[in-house]
């Protein structure tokens, strides 16, 4: 039985710590931070502009090494673990950020493929299967042999949910993606990383200060001063 809610938690984090700088310049920036995130659960991290948001979604996402603490992510634990273990980790990861992170002399389709690349190899006929099915799901058919150039803000980042979500990882880590899009556009991105989550059964971690995406979480932390203040359940 033990075991079975071991694997329900896809994230577990007790006592977690991280400090940047040094010497004088040292501060902290997370304090004891207990977390579990249940597998297939969509949680949005809110709080203030510098208050440790980001720092505690790259170290869950393994794009920064932990320091103090234990955090376990998928049944490894992180503190101590090897580049290549983090490495292996993150391939089973889908990452958002505020930017999109297009590359700009790419089309859709090839920046998408980029993602399949980096969960493992592929044909290259099968990684265009996948990211033209991806980015279906996201409504850009029409729009397969586009650059970023030529598309809008809204459509940038539904290609980068697209990158984010093919090849189906285990959890996707979205720092702020609706902050640089209108309304109507966040709106978009954010249903869709919700549906495609629930169908899939993807975990999502999900960072922002956008008020309106709030009903939309199963659960809702709040970070303040690197602390975890809140811990909200919605029904
Ligand atoms: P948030 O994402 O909530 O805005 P961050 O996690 O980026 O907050 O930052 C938390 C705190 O850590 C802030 O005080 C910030 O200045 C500091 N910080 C973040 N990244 C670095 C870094 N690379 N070097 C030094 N300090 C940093
Ligand atoms: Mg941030």
């Amino acid at each position: 039985m033990a075991n079975t809610i071991e694997r329900d938690r896809i994230v577990e984090a007790r006592g977690l710590n991280h400090w940047f700088g040094s010497g004088d310049a040292r501060k902290q920036a997370l304090f004891d931070i207990d977390l579990t995130l249940e597998r297939g659960s969509f949680t949005v991290l809110m709080g203030p502009s510098g208050s440790g948001k980001t720092t505690l979604l790259t170290l869950i996402g393994c794009l920064r090494a932990v320091q103090d603490g234990t955090v376990r992510l998928m049944g490894h634990e992180l503190n101590g673990a090897s580049e290549a273990d983090l490495t292996a980790l993150r391939r089973r990861l889908g990452f958002i950020f505020q930017s999109h992170n297009l590359h700009e002399s790419l089309t859709a389709t090839q920046n998408v493929i980029m993602g399949v690349q980096v969960r493992g190899r592929v044909s290259d006929k099968l990684a265009r299967q996948a990211a033209a099915r991806a980015l279906g799901l996201v409504g850009l058919s029409d729009r397969l042999d586009y650059r970023p150039g030529n598309l809008s803000g809204g459509q940038k980042q539904r290609v980068a949910v697209a990158r984010a979500l093919v090849g189906n990882p285990a959890m996707v880590l979205a720092d702020e993606p609706t902050a640089a899009l209108d309304k109507d556009s966040a709106a978009d991105v954010i249903d869709l990383l919700k549906r495609l989550g629930a169908e899939r059964g993807t975990t999502t971690l999900l960072v922002t200060h956008d008020n309106r995406i709030l009903d939309r979480a199963d659960r809702i932390l709040t970070l303040e001063d690197g602390r975890i203040v809140a811990t909200t359940e919605v029904s």
